[in-house]
């Protein structure tokens, strides 16, 4: 008796399974959260989502190589999508040899377009004969909302911080003066480096005041050193972080007049989050 009860409750259970995969192939994908409560148990279609697909996007042959739906802006041929950041004059940084190399004396440079939320893949390189201290060393930046002419914007810190020391509000992978990286991963002088950023815009109200706060995750040579981090505003050189409007804005590449040597670019592209 005991063996056919055992028997019954197999079938049983094969009928249940066999019932369920019918309601599967004949049911149009339910919407999450539909069943109330009362209607019976909690199906594992119940937590299914079909709609909207993801759009396909076909990623690079690496992972620093850029994804489809990328724009490239400096493969190592030309700055067409740059300007000068003073005038807005074609950029004349140095380009040669698949690489970009700051012109000191042309002052920044910035993108054609603007560009509200992103993710940013870009490689850069401290000259192997660097000369300096602190922040006199390999300075440079990355711009990652241009608000105005020089160095206004939010600045991700771009130095020689391999066993060079500065402030480190200020080392390399810092949100200047604002976020200290997590971490130092810096590699050494004439080894190629790289930023992969997520830029989230800050928001702002009709009168201009502060809707949703800037927040950015950098990961510098692959490691994490920006984690989400919330921007108290512009980065400046001198006072307290504040905000102020903007709506898109171009990327910026910072020349920095320090005397030592300037670094290199190459393999610049992003994509819009927006
Ligand atoms: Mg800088």
């Amino acid at each position: 008796m005991r063996i056919q009860f055992s028997k019954f409750i197999t079938y049983a259970a094969l009928l249940a399974v066999g019932a369920s995969l019918f309601a599967q192939q004949q049911s149009t994908p339910p919407a999450a959260g539909r069943q109330g409560p009362g209607q019976g148990a909690a199906k594992p279609q119940d937590t299914e989502v079909w709609q909207p697909v993801p759009k396909v996007v076909t990623p690079g042959a690496s992972d620093a190589a850029p994804p489809s739906d990328a724009v490239v802006l400096f493969d190592g041929k030309n700055l067409d999508q740059w300007v000068s950041s003073r005038d807005k004059s074609p950029a004349k940084w140095t380009v040669a040899g698949g690489v970009l190399t700051v012109n000191k004396a042309d002052g920044n440079i910035e993108t054609r377009r603007t560009f509200r939320n992103y993710q940013l893949h870009m490689e850069w390189k401290i000259p192997a004969n660097i000369t300096g201290a602190g922040q006199a060393r390999g300075n440079s930046g990355v711009f990652l909302a241009s608000t105005g002419p020089r160095d206004a914007g939010y600045e991700l810190q771009i130095l020689d911080s391999y066993n060079s020391e500065t402030y480190v509000n200020g080392q390399s992978g810092s949100i200047y003066k604002q976020g200290i990286p997590l971490v130092n991963p810096s590699r050494k002088p004439g080894e190629w480096q790289t930023y992969d950023v997520v830029w989230t815009a800050p928001t702002f109200n009709a009168d201009g005041s502060l809707k949703t706060p800037a927040k950015v995750t950098v990961f510098y040579n692959g490691v994490l050193v920006q984690n989400h981090f919330e921007l108290n505003g512009e980065t400046l050189f001198i006072g307290p972080p504040s905000y102020k409007k903007y709506d898109a804005a171009p990327i910026k590449l910072q020349a920095h007049g320090d005397p030592s040597e300037p670094i290199s670019f190459r393999n610049i592209w992003v994509r819009e989050l927006n």
